[in-house]
Parts: C-alpha cells; sequence; structure tokens
C-alpha cells in the first residue's frame, strides 16, 4: 500500500459537532466515569484508545496525531513530543537505562551530537562515532555490548546517506540485533526507514512534518512494545519526564501532516531543479543526492521512495567563510532566502552549516567529515517563481 493510501486509511476522527476537523481537547485530566476503570488503568490493563487519564500521559489529540504520523512511517505507533531533541534524548534514555555501547553518526546535527558526546558518557554509555555512509566501519564498531545504532538517512550537512539495507543484511548474518535508531527529519516521505530495517524513527517535528515554523516539536515512531515501555509506570521515559506535545499544536500537527505528500513533492522538485542548473554552471560544487556525482547515489536509489523525489535539502561549498557570507547576505537581500537555522519551511531557509548548526561538532571530526568552511545549507522552499530564482542565484554565484 503506498504512503497516502496508508495515511487515508488512518482513522477518521470528525469533531464534536460533526466537524470535518477533529476536535481540539485542552483537559488535563479525564473522568473514568467509573472508579474501577481506573484502578484497571493503573494497572496497565485497559488499553483500548478513548481510555484517558492524565495529559502528561497521553491526550486525544497525541493519540490522533501519533496515528497518523504512524501510516506515515509504516510503524505500529507513533508518538508526538515537545521536541526533536527530546524524542532523541527520550529514546536513547529509554534504551540505555543500564548502560551499554551506542555505535552513532559523527555527522550529524550538532545537538545530537553534543548530547552523545559530552553527556551520555557520564551516564555509562560508551559512544563509538562512525562515517554516516561507512557500513564496514559500522560493523567493525558494532559488538554484542552494542545497543543501538543511530544516523541520519541524510547526514547534516553533508547530506550522506547509509545504506541500511546493507546494513541489515550483515548484522543478520552476523547474530546481532542492535536497535537501529534513524533520525528521518531531513527526509519524511523520501524514505520509510522502517521497510529498510529501522526499528525506530524520530523527527524533529519542528520542520517538514509542521512545515510552517511556528512551533517546536518532535516524533518517535516505534512498535508498541517500545512504546509501553517509554509509557511504564515505574520505568518509562515519557511517562516518568512528561514531554508529550500539547493538544493545540498536536492539532495543528495533525493539520498539517494531511498536505504533507504535496509539500514534500513540490520541495524536491524544486530543489532537483535548481541544483541540476547550479551544477552545470560548474562554479562550485554542489551536494545533493539526486545528482549522479553525489557518492551514495547508488544506494539512495535503491532505497528512496522516487515518488517524492530526492528530499528538499541541498549544499553548496563555497569554500571559504567570506564567500558564504558574501553568498548568504546577497540571497538574503535579493529576496531569495532568510537567515536561519532550521528547515521544511515553505520559505527557503539557508545558513553556513560550520559555524550554526554543526558548531557542537570538535575541529578533529569536522576535518574527518570534510565539513567545509563555506558549506552553505539550503532548505529551499516552495515560494515564488522558481526561473526567476535560478537566475539570480546563477547570477550571484557567477560574481563570487
Ligand atoms: N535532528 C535534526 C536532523 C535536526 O536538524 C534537529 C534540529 O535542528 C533536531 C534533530 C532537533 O530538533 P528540535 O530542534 O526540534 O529539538
Amino acid at each position: 500500500m503506498n504512503i497516502e493510501q496508508r495515511m487515508h486509511n488512518s482513522k477518521r476522527i470528525f469533531g464534536e459537532f460533526g466537524g470535518v476537523n477533529p476536535s481540539i481537547h485542552p483537559s488535563t485530566t479525564f473522568t473514568t466515569l467509573k472508579p474501577e476503570t481506573m484502578q484497571k488503568m493503573f494497572n496497565g490493563e485497559l488499553e483500548e484508545a478513548g481510555c484517558y487519564l492524565y495529559g502528561r500521559h497521553f491526550h486525544p489529540n497525541s493519540l490522533q496525531t501519533g496515528m497518523l504520523m504512524a501510516a506515515i512511517e509504516n510503524t505500529e505507533i507513533a508518538y508526538p513530543v515537545s521536541s526533536g531533541m527530546v524524542a532523541i534524548t527520550t529514546t536513547i534514555r529509554q534504551i540505555f537505562k543500564d548502560g551499554g555501547h551506542l555505535v552513532s553518526s559523527s555527522e550529524i546535527y550538532g545537538g545530537s551530537y553534543a548530547l552523545f558526546k559530552n553527556v551520555l558518557p557520564k551516564q555509562n554509555i560508551d559512544i563509538s562515532f562512525c562515517a554516516p555512509n561507512d557500513i564496514d566501519q559500522i560493523l567493525e564498531m558494532t559488538n554484542d555490548k552494542t545497543k543501538a545504532i543511530y544516523l541520519e538517512m541524510h547526514s547534516n550537512p553533508n547530506l550522506k546517506v547509509p545504506d541500511l539495507l546493507t546494513l541489515k543484511d550483515f548484522l543478520k548474518e552476523r547474530g546481532q540485533n542492535p536497535k537501529i535508531i534513524i533520525d528521518n527529519t531531513f527526509t519524511p516521505l523520501t524514505y520509510t526507514p522502517k521497510n529498510l530495517g529501522a526499528d525506530i524513527i524520530i523527527h524533529s517535528g519542528t520542520k517538514f512534518l509542521n512545515g510552517m515554523s511556528d512551533f517546536v516539536s518532535g516524533m518517535i515512531c516505534c512498535s508498541h512494545q517500545f512504546l509501553n515501555e517509554l509509557m511504564d509506570l515505574n520505568d518509562g521515559e515519557l511517562m516518568l519526564s512528561g514531554p508529550v506535545l500539547d493538544p493545540i499544536s498536536s492539532w495543528k500537527m495533525h493539520q498539517n501532516l494531511h498536505t504533507l505528500p504535496l509539500r514534500i513533492k513540490e520541495h524536491s522538485a524544486r530543489a532537483e531543479e535548481l541544483t541540476f542548473m547550479l551544477d552545470e554552471q560548474q562554479k562550485f560544487k554542489i551536494i545533493y543526492p539526486g545528482l549522479t556525482s553525489h557518492p551514495d547515489h547508488e544506494s539512495i536509489n535503491e532505497q528512496f521512495n522516487p515518488r517524492f523525489g530526492y528530499g528538499g535539502i541541498l549544499a553548496i561549498d563555497l569554500e571559504t567563510q567570506t564567500n558564504a557570507e558574501k553568498f548568504v547576505e546577497n540571497c538574503q537581500n535579493q529576496g531569495l532566502a532568510l537567515n536561519a537555522v532550521s528547515l521544511g519551511y515553505y520559505e527557503t531557509l539557508m545558513s553556513i552549516s560550520k559555524s550554526s548548526t554543526s558548531s557542537e561538532i570538535d575541529e578533529n571530526t569536522m576535518k574527518e567529515n570534510k565539513l567545509s568552511d563555506g558549506l552553505v545549507r539550503i532548505s529551499l522552499g516552495y515560494f515564488g517563481d522558481l526561473e526567476d530564482q535560478i537566475e539570480k542565484y546563477y547570477n550571484i554565484l557567477n560574481k563570487i
């Protein structure tokens, strides 16, 4: 079944008065009507949807949004939380309650890297950092104590891509079964990591999922079993810390997820067109997974969902910080983009990675990952006349 059909089949919920949209349910507590029902809930005996207890656990709007998100990622369930970082920390803390070994890509969002490098080792968790697309290295680092492997589907910001299909096959051959956690923030719909062997898919919902840059959120897409662990009354990370996304934001996310397929197709189509034009100009190196020159292009083609394209993010290597600053400033002055972090907005957002969203990564790792001083990450929006924009980009680059 294709993704849009899965979304369509996700449970239809009408508003309280028959509204075509669901209602918002801003209640922190819910009556169970019968006292024995409450006792059963505390005993973990009642699982059917509709039995709500307390707003820190989940509420009608979080459940509705989670079900739609699960349809998108093809997981059993999904749980909306208050940020992407919460999705990451909660998941990691649950899996590594009593320590263990984590293999993580070293080319990940700077905040995730800082958490893994600076915080987790103090909590009895050993970390090995790998190149995101080097399966041999990942396998070399993985041992019987490895509880999880953490990768971004398009690494931030060089857009390297792990070959999950091969990784899963090799792990199986070796009888190893670490949880594969994928951060799919850059590429919702472009990949369905669950179908490629991932166990848990994480998102910063702040980005493409919501698409409006108006609130911060995250998603944990997983099995019922893992969500039950997270919700355990006695040691569940979600249960005990309470980062559930609030009803109003959950409702907004639910609304906006319905347009995700249309938005992603448009982001991707525009990014592809711009990329090919700028690549032909041969002035600066363009990084985009859709280019045949991309080092992982072959494995990308085996893994992605072609109907959604190669995603809305590209990068240009302008070689020096000064060039990058000149480029970003000109783009902003000519109304092409906003110099802002984040991504997945309808306007184009761009930032110089090394001095912003990757600045937490240590100098040696940046060198190993070939993170250039002049790398500008572009999240291409879908507003404005693309032909006109391409001409402007072309002229700006020509003058640098
Ligand atoms: N993962 C990726 C790939 C990101 O780019 C970000 C944020 O920029 C995060 C996770 C963290 O998400 P949030 O800012 O919603 O906490």
